[in-house]
């Protein structure tokens, strides 16, 4: 039987790292997970919650209810996708909302979140012939990982990609408001103190800034071959 891996890939916030890993995993007929969905259906939960706003946050509350959220990734075979559920209710969509998006650094920086949520993810990944996307999953989640990706582009052509991705919605959109918005997540990842977004020393780099998807497939597809092949 071919050697299953673990496929780690982290870096900035709109990279298209889940959409690389999507598309990894598809190849491998591997499972994907989405590590930031985590992020944000808790980051939901509190702000339906009233847990945080701009008053601030209710750290107390949120650590008394996290043991009852629960998290899961079910098939969608219209879409031939996973979703992401919260106590069994499909959040996919309102996950990635502007109101999450500007909100789940702030959650993402609570030491019994991270925690609760590397938990699960490592309870995933422990069936192998996996791809996780996040910010950690090299560093923290699996430092063990067969290999690992640190995906980053400009500021500027991740603000691009994301306003194209949102204007194609029919979404309202302002470019400056989406750059300044990636920016300040990068700043948060990057400055927290647990777990801050970094590349971890055996990652390798990809900048994507000026590659299609198609190019960045065929290059991870040699590195994949590689590994598996080296047994
Ligand atoms: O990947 P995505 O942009 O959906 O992640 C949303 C947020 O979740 C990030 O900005 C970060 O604060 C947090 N996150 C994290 N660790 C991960 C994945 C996401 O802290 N492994």
């Amino acid at each position: 039987m071919k050697k299953r891996l673990i496929i780690a890939i982290d870096g900035y916030s709109s990279c298209g790292k889940s959409t690389f890993a999507k598309m990894i995993a598809k190849e491998l007929n591997y499972i994907f997970i989405d590590s930031g969905a985590m992020y944000r259906a808790v980051t939901l939960y509190c702000i339906r919650r009233d847990f945080i706003s701009d008053k601030g946050v209710n750290t107390r509350g949120i650590l008394d209810e996290l043991p009852g959220i629960n998290i899961d990734f079910i098939y969608n075979p219209d879409i031939n996708a996973h979703e992401t559920f919260m106590n069994s209710e499909n959040v996919e969509t309102e996950i990635r909302s502007l109101e999450v998006t500007s909100r789940v650094s702030r959650i993402s920086q609570i030491p019994e979140v991270r925690s609760r949520l590397v938990e699960m993810q490592r309870e995933i990944g422990a069936f192998k012939g996996i791809v996780m996307d996040g910010r950690d999953i090299g560093t923290v989640v699996f430092p063990s990982a067969d290999l690992k990706i640190f995906m980053t582009a400009s500021a500027d052509i991740r603000a691009k990609r994301r306003f194209d991705e949102m204007k194609a919605k029919g979404m309202e959109v302002d470019y400056e408001e989406i750059k300044r918005g990636i920016i300040a997540r990068d700043i948060a990842d990057e400055n927290r103190d647990i777990s801050p977004l970094r590349r971890a020393e055996d990652a390798i780099v990809l900048d994507n800034s000026r590659m299609t998807v198609e190019a960045q497939m065929s290059w991870v597809k040699d590195i994949i071959d590689k590994k598996i092949n080296a047994g």
